[in-house]
């Protein structure tokens, strides 16, 4: 049975879901579950599966990342494609955010107590523009206090599997050196974790290769061909129903 949820955390009310890219309704390249309408897919098809993956968070409307690999981050509050950015913040209950993502790291925050959600997106350029610590501060911005907060993290491609130009590897060297596993290969989501850790309470890891994973939206496994986007989505509950 080919179900849309690779990995669940849900805390009081407040779910974060990592996607595959299966249980949706479009066609090849796109099958099924892509969330991305920038990638040639067919509207109807990822109109349907934004419905979806709402369903999903229960949620009753959906703000999409634009992401653009930097560390702007926003505030939002309306569905629709977000302004263009790399973080989304919201306290909007019923609204889910997704930040979508086929080999970069999608994460996600959660403060139960204040009921502030986010999510970011965390490719090589937005871990070296620190993203992470940007979506941090607009979370504490909006009333999020960091020791209650629980942080997800969802698959992206393993270190293995992410060789890169050893110049690329060298720009790291002095600003994120805990994302580098060898002079070839950059472990990206070790760069979003030496962030997360020791500022907020706890760290969920929901992680794996998008790469190696079939079953997951893996651009680098695509080799210049169109796919789909995946990611991460979350929202507060729309239910009264709170169970965790
Ligand atoms: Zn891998």
């Amino acid at each position: 049975m080919s179900t849309p949820v690779y990995g669940r955390v849900s805390i009081e009310g407040i779910h974060a879901i990592a996607l595959n890219r299966t249980g949706g309704v479009s066609r090849p390249p796109f099958d099924s579950l892509n969330l991305a309408s920038y990638v040639g897919d067919d509207a109807k098809c990822v109109a349907a599966n934004l419905d979806i993956a709402k369903e999903l968070v229960s949620a009753s409307k959906i703000s999409i990342m634009n992401a653009e690999h930097g560390s702007k981050v926003h505030f939002v509050s309306e569905s629709g494609m977000a302004n263009p950015g790399d973080g989304l913040v919201t306290k909007q209950v019923g609204l889910a955010l997704v930040a979508l993502a086929a080999d970069c790291v999608p994460f996600g925050l959660i403060d139960p107590v204040n009921r502030v959600i986010a999510v970011g997106h965390a490719g090589w350029r937005g871990v070296l523009a620190n993203v992470m610590q940007s979506l941090l501060d607009e979370f504490v911005a909006n009333g999020a206090d960091l020791s209650n907060t629980q942080a997800v993290i969802g698959p992206a491609i393993c270190a293995t599997c992410y060789e890169v130009p050893t110049q690329r590897v060298e720009l790291f060297r002095t600003v994120f050196p805990e994302a580098i596993s060898s002079p070839r290969n950059l472990d990206l989501t070790a760069g979003v974790k030496s962030v997360l850790i020791g500022q907020v309470g706890e760290v969920h890891e929901l992680t794996g290769c998008t790469f190696e994973n079939p079953d997951m939206f893996s651009y680098r496994s695509a080799a210049g061909k169109p796919t789909g986007r995946g990611g991460l989505v979350i929202a507060i509950s729309n239910s009264l129903n709170l169970e965790s």
